[in-house]
């Protein structure tokens, strides 16, 4: 009796599976279930690997915390999103491509349905090669490292798939963003170093007296989507703050910035530590190229001891997001889609005029004479490489849909008002914008702003023609249109 036992479980198992594999199968197409995974795939370099976010890159000499690519992957039964935010300062496009290649070979998720960002933390290690991407360059050891762990981590994500319930949300938090770009009224502040005059100063002198107004406007916006599983078991979360990053980290040292401490917070106040499979909490860049979290206009202030800033920045989010996450509506059900396209862009190249300046700067430089401006031998190889460049570049531009939620994603350091802007003329109920996502191709300022000077327009910091945004703005709300329309 024992004996038989086993072999008339297992047909009636077997008949139980058939039966439950062709409700599935059913189900897939007529009445669509969520599901969803989420994995935190591990990209800490090894030691020695070049930190950069400064101006000169440093050996990395100690972790503080581990960097990671946060990958979630969603599917509604018909159609697969995977979002990846990964703790580095820009990949480059050849990388993104790269590990999308490998998730479509493996997972059979399209490539235009991945998106795939940087958090911008300037305390990682660089995935370009020693200075932009050369094309055809072999790849780094840290690029090709990073590639595997990406696509393994979608891959992981992929496994730990259930069934599940989504959300989204906003809340805001004004008082950890300031917009860096000021007028002055000091004319010794708006040196650049072409030889001429700005009309607007980045990270001007903290209280002083020479500053007039900022040049632009913020976002104080915390736009989040939560999902759960169908118990109510947090799954994963990702935030979208549009905030450079905190700093506070001593030379050497590996760390994901506030970035990394969200996610931790995130995971305490939602009850989700510790758990198996674990939780993800997952805060990517908005559009913050032009805003960082210095009150300009205070003087003095609270001084930080290393580390501390950034933990405080990220406690007062996660806690804001955990008690707007516990209010939302959870669906079931949602459409998810996604549409990409390349927008070919105009290089910006030195004019004569720059590059005779460069060789006077040089010429001066090996005689051993003093430098006008501190960063005039750096951007005289910027100028050099744009040179080099192609006279286009064809950047990827990406919009996801889930449900009424649209995310759209931006390869550039992106000013505010772009965000602003995408938000306001958005035809979903809601969305947000990824920065620095499926490429890194330096800053990205309005026609205004790049006419007004300052360090995010310099030649060489931006990289593409004047209208460059505009042309995004639009090309990313035709994207959105059509996923709408599909369904
Ligand atoms: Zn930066």
């Amino acid at each position: 009796m024992p004996r038989r036992l086993p072999l008339l479980t297992f047909l009636l198992l077997l008949g139980c599976l058939v039966i439950s594999t062709s409700h599935a199968l059913a189900a897939d197409n007529a009445n669509p279930v969520l599901q969803a995974g989420a994995y935190p795939a591990n990209i800490t370099p090894p030691l020695g690997e070049a930190i950069v976010g400064n101006w000169q890159p440093i050996p990395a000499t100690h972790i503080h915390d581990e960097l990671h690519a946060r990958c979630i992957v969603l599917d509604d039964g018909n159609t697969k999103l995977a979002i990846v935010v990964c703790d580095n300062v820009g990949i480059p496009r050849e990388v993104h491509d790269a590990a999308k290649k490998l998730i479509e070979a493996e997972t059979g998720i399209p490539a235009d349905h991945v998106l795939i960002s940087a958090t911008h933390t300037h305390s990682a290690t660089t995935a370009r090669g020693p200075y932009y991407v050369i094309p055809n360059e072999e790849p780094t050891f840290y690029q090709t490292f990073l590639v595997r762990r990406i696509a393994d981590g979608v891959r992981c994500a992929i496994n730990q798939l259930e069934p599940a319930k989504i959300g989204w949300g906003s809340v805001e938090e004004p008082s950890e963003v300031f917009n860096r770009r000021w007028f002055v009224k000091d004319g010794a502040l708006l040196a650049n170093p072409f030889g001429g005059i700005d009309q607007v100063r980045m990270n001007p002198p903290k209280g002083s007296a020479a500053l007039d107004r900022p040049a632009g406007p913020v976002d104080p916006e915390v736009s989040f989507i939560a999902i759960q599983s169908k118990e109510g078991r947090p799954i994963a979360l990702l935030a979208n703050y549009s905030l450079h990053y905190v700093g506070g980290v001593p030379n050497g040292d590996v760390s994901a910035d506030y970035f990394g401490y969200f996610a931790k917070f995130i995971e305490q106040k939602l009850n989700a530590v510790d758990q198996s499979p674990a939780f993800v909490g997952v805060l990517s860049n908005g559009t913050s190229g032009d805003v960082n979290n210095i009150n300009f206009s205070e003087k003095g202030g609270k001084s930080y001891a290393r580390y501390e800033k950034m933990q405080e920045v990220a406690d007062k989010i996660a806690s804001k997001v955990a008690a707007a996450a516990a209010k939302i509506e959870y669906k079931e059900e949602v459409t998810l889609d996604a549409a990409m396209t390349d927008l070919t862009l105009q290089v910006r190249k030195p004019t004569p005029e720059i590059l005779q300046h460069f060789a006077e700067v040089r010429a001066r430089a090996k005689a051993g004479g003093k430098q006008q401006h501190a960063r005039e031998l750096i951007y005289a190889d910027r100028a050099d490489f744009l040179m080099q460049s192609p006279k286009t570049f064809d950047v990827p531009l990406q919009a996801l849909r889930i449900g009424d939620l649209a995310i759209t994603a931006i390869p550039f350091e992106t000013f505010t008002e772009t965000g602003l802007e995408l938000k306001a003329r958005t035809p979903f109920a809601k969305s947000f914008t990824i920065e620095l996502a499926n490429g890194s191709y330096g800053y990205l300022p309005t026609p205004e702003q790049r006419r007004l000077g300052g360090y995010e327009t310099w030649l060489g910091t931006n990289t593409v023609e004047q209208d460059a945004s505009v042309k995004i703005v639009a090309e990313l709300l035709k994207l959105e249109d059509s996923l709408l329309s599909t369904k």
